[in-house]
């Protein structure tokens, strides 16, 4: 597990302002009234919590966490648990925001929510985080379950940690509840492909808007940032389509190499050393400099905000696939576009993570095994279907890809509450 590092010289990364922002633009044009507005802007729920933690040597530690239910109109809520240094209840208002607008234009049933922990996972030992875990799992069991709110991992959590998510909320149902909890293992009920699931979204769409601009993939070069879940099978997934990586980078350090990375032999590095600083395949260059390539593909799979008003003026590529949740500032959205790049949006690039999620849900409630061509197929096909959907209402309508996207989820969300009414 790795942790969440901003950069020390950068602007600090606003992700409650940017996910406003873009929201209101999608109002404005979606010409809808302030009390609509409103109902779309606000979080259904916010949940604050104190975990006390005993650490190792016997002393307690009282941890914050949070749970934030952006939006219940088409289904439960669906959404990633963070745990992180930087963690801070506005990151995880935004993040859940997100997640609504990225479950309504994928069409996956399902509000948006999001989990944080403010702690340094790579600080703690296996048990304490266990105990973090199954404590903070008590804490917001009122409000989660497969017809509630279903996490799922994201920074600093994985399989492991929805596992103990799932055995915490069984024990407290006085059964097994496979469906609390997506992105478990395979042996508790998770689906086959759900571990490279975003990363194969982030490449099918990669591929698709590298072509669009007339670049073959064969030809391409690429860059990518963070090398964690998301980061890792990227660049493994890149490699496989012919596309050269020539840069990565993770908290610790980045790599580059001008004829493209080892990426095999750059994971075997990363599984001895937990980093990819120190491959000897590549050579050593500073961990924002990967940004900076000279790339036609950069794919920003870390942390909020690392694409900001300092650096957008110096991104070569052309194509910006969203990998992470809110990589780049408003600021930097507005550069990009203004320098004709095409940002695919996060809520659009990096969803292959919650429609296999989504497809774990329905077996486990079902007790029904897919295999994982069945996954990979209809992720590929859900995927190219929104992203084909996005690419013609953003040139019917003349306006980025991201506004196009949050046109089109923010209507579907807005429909739901028009037709569900307001209660009472
Ligand atoms: P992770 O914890 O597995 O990996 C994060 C990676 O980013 C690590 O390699 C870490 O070292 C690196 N990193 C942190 N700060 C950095 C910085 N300043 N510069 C360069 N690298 C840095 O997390 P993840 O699950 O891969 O999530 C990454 C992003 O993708 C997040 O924004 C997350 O919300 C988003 N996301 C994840 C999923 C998923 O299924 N895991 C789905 C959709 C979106």
């Amino acid at each position: 597990m790795s942790t969440l590092t901003y950069l020390d010289a950068s602007p600090r990364p606003d992700p409650l302002g940017d996910a406003q922002a873009q929201l209101s633009a999608a109002v404005g044009i979606l010409g809808y009234d302030d009390g609509l507005a409103g109902m779309l802007a606000a979080p259904r729920r916010q949940l604050t919590v104190s975990i006390p933690l005993r650490r190792d040597d016997g002393s307690v530690e009282v941890l914050t966490g949070h749970r934030v239910q952006h939006n219940l109109s088409r289904g439960p809520a669906k959404g990633g648990l963070r745990f992180s240094p930087d963690v801070t209840l506005d990151e995880v208002r935004a993040l859940a925001m997100w997640m609504t607008w990225k479950c309504a234009l994928l069409d996956v049933p399902y509000g948006g929510a999001k989990g944080g922990v403010r702690i340094d996972p790579d600080r703690y030992s296996h048990g304490e985080l266990e105990r973090v875990t199954r404590r903070y799992t008590t804490e917001i069991s009122p409000f989660i379950g497969p017809e509630r709110d279903i996490p799922a991992p994201d920074v600093g959590t994985d399989e492991q940690t929805m596992a103990w998510v799932m055995d915490t909320y069984s024990h407290q149902s006085g059964h097994t509840v496979l469906g609390v909890a997506t992105g478990k293992p395979l042996a508790l009920g998770g689906s086959l492909g759900r571990a490279t699931a975003t990363s194969r979204g982030v490449v099918h769409v990669a591929l698709a808007a590298l072509l669009d601009v007339g670049i073959e993939p064969a030809e391409a070069a690429a860059a990518v940032e963070g090398f964690g879940k998301v980061g890792r099978y990227t660049a493994r997934f890149l490699a496989e389509a012919g596309v050269r990586v020539l840069g990565v980078s993770d908290a610790h350090g980045a790599v580059a190499a001008a004829g493209g990375l080892d990426i095999s032999a750059l994971e075997l590095h990363v599984d001895a050393h937990g980093t990819v600083a120190g491959f000897p395949g590549g050579e050593a260059i500073a961990r924002t400099d990967v940004l900076e390539l000279e790339v036609d593909l950069l794919v920003p799979a870390a942390v909020e905000g690392t694409i900001n008003a300092q650096n957008a003026n110096r991104i070569h590529a052309m194509v910006i696939v969203e990998g992470a949740n809110g990589p780049t500032s408003e600021q930097a959205d507005d550069i990009l576009r203004s320098r004709g790049v095409v940002v695919v949006p996060d809520i659009l690039a990096n969803a292959g993570g919650v429609i296999v999620s989504y497809f774990e849900w329905v077996q486990a409630n079902q007790a029904y095994w897919w295999s994982a061509d069945d996954v990979e197929s209809r992720l590929k096909e859900r995927m190219l279907q929104a992203w084909n959907g996005v690419q013609q209402k953003a040139r019917s309508h003349g306006v980025s890809l991201r506004t196009a996207a949050t046109v089109m989820a923010v209507e579907r969300v807005a429909n739901a509450h028009l037709l569900r009414g307001l209660y009472p």
